[in-house]
């Protein structure tokens, strides 16, 4: 696939819409077409549905070793291609060029871990209460998967659900984000390349309400994972209901990030402007609220100020760049929204005031000091890069108000005292918490919020279980 014109993956063939519809998929940089994608209609959907069904029994046959195979050879191919992937990802998500080669090196572990995972998927020999009889226990895979994707990590997202669901033995259609789905497709290619049976992966694009309620009501696709905001996702639960379907859901977060008194400021800092204004402020497990102790808030604070303003806002293609443009005017005007509802609640404006203003999608990177759990900014997802900064005087009182949200992802915690900082992370309730560290995302760890952030893990030893039924057999 080129960049230009863009065709789906369905059962092995590359489609366009049958009604020849396309949609646009536009540079965030500078507004320009990229390429158009295929608006595929139901019949389309319902027929990559069948072709999925129809290539699981014999996918799920083949020997784990030659499924890993497959899975490791798209893995190559991808680091193979890491400049040609990492440029389109750029081009269609706006992060700087070294972040999109990050991501692409990221996705390919993923591809890796679950190569060597499909190996391994052992079940369990049960004694039975009877020496007459035996208990077996197998892991089944669970059957055709389904995945949908939001455009922040255009193929990470899709690679650890990919990865996992071939891995288990699945077959899987995947609907990427309309703002980012060229490098999906393209990521099909290599699933072509690497001789995956047709319909084993399929790779849609379209009206996301449509192909949702397809793919959620029908009885064959057992399986969902969805990553993306916390409202389409629990739509997609209450959709789940009727077919009783399985569901992964990595959805919102809003990231508490707690200086201790005893911190290590510098590191603090230093993973601080990592966990805060990577992809512009576009992860889910991005900082939201930095608590810190007030006795150590002026001197913090002045140091992030500093290296915020060092920040270089531009083009992702542009090498000086570590802050891209928002992904679309709906997010530059939501981060706006939030400014100017902080500002009217009476925060202070460190850095940044201008982006209030904001006429592009390139948002100068803002601190804000006096936020408090009463506004908006601190109750909502912010997705962009303004840091704001509120104090405590006590371990509970951070504990407390770094809970104080429906959000449960990611946290993080800098203190010198591990005894300390381990008391005060086991009673954060967020899936994931970061002591001394802002990348936490890796491959062996089990990726997933609690609360309102979702359920289900992915990646590491934990990430085909999502995949995968239990079948118990007893025998007399
Ligand atoms: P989004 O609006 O929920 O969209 C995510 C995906 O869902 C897109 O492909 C979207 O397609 C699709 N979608 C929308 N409505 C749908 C419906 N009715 N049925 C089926 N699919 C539907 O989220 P986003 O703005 O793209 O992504 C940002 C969000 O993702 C943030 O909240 C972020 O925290 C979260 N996120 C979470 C994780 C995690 O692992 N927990 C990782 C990354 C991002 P359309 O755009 O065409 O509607």
């Amino acid at each position: 696939m080129k960049t230009g014109t863009a065709l789906c993956l369905i059962n092995g063939e590359w489609k366009a819409a049958r009604s020849g519809e396309t949609f646009s998929v536009k540079n965030p940089a500078n507004g320009e077409v990229l390429a158009t994608v295929p608006q595929l209609d139901r019949a389309q959907v319902e027929g990559t549905i069948a072709a999925a069904q129809a290539a699981f029994n014999g996918w799920r046959s083949y020997p784990a070793r030659e499924r890993a195979r497959m899975l490791r050879s798209i893995g190559d191919k991808l680091i193979a291609r890491r400049e040609e992937f990492a440029r389109l990802i750029t081009l269609e998500q706006g992060k700087p060029l070294s972040e999109s080669l990050g991501e692409v090196s990221y996705s390919a572990n993923y591809l890796h871990w679950f190569s060597e995972e499909a190996v391994r998927a052992y079940g369990d020999i049960i004694p039975a209460d009877s020496a007459a009889k035996r208990i077996f226990v197998l892991r089944q895979p669970i059957g055709v998967a389904a995945a949908i994707t939001p455009w922040n990590f255009p193929i990470a997202m899709l690679a650890r659900k990919l990865g996992a669901a071939l891995a288990a033995g699945c077959t899987f259609i995947a609907k990427p984000a309309p703002e980012t789905p060229l490098s999906a497709l393209l990521l099909g290619e290599l699933c072509q390349e690497a001789g995956l049976p047709a319909g084993v992966v399929n790779i849609i694009t379209g009206d996301a309400a449509m192909i949702g309620e397809v793919i959620m009501a029908s009885p064959i696709v057992r399986k969902v994972s969805f990553t993306g905001s916390t409202e389409v996702g629990k739509l997609l639960l209450r959709q789940s209901a009727d077919t009783v379907k399985k569901l992964t859901l990595e959805l919102g977060g809003n990231a508490p990030f707690i200086v201790m008194d005893d911190a290590d400021l510098e590191r603090a800092v230093s993973g601080a402007m990592f966990g805060k204004y990577r992809n512009a402020g576009q992860t889910c497990i991005c900082v939201n609220r930095f608590l810190v102790h007030s006795s150590v808030a002026e001197d913090f604070t002045r140091r992030l100020v500093d290296q915020t303003r060092s920040l270089v806002v531009g083009s992702g293609l542009d090498e000086k760049t570590s802050v891209g443009p928002v992904i679309n005017d709906a997010a530059k005007n939501k981060v706006i929204g939030l400014l100017n509802s902080a500002a009217d609640e009476g925060v202070t404006f460190l850095l940044g005031e201008e982006s209030r203003r904001a006429t592009s999608r390139f948002i100068s990177p803002c601190v804000l000091t006096g936020v408090t759990p009463a506004m908006r900014i601190w109750k909502e997802e912010i997705f962009g890069p303004v840091s704001t900064i509120t104090t405590f005087n006590s371990d509970a009182e951070a504990i407390s108000l770094a809970n104080d949200t429906q959000y449960g992802l990611a946290a993080y915690l800098y203190s010198e005292s591990l005894s300390r900082a381990l008391n005060v992370a086991e009673r954060l309730e967020f899936g994931m918490v970061g002591i001394n560290d802002t990348a936490i995302s890796a491959v062996q760890a089990p990726f997933g919020g609690v609360k309102q952030s979702g359920f289900g893990r992915e990646g590491s030893k934990y990430g085909m279980d999502d995949y995968s039924v239990l079948q118990y057999l007893s025998v007399a």
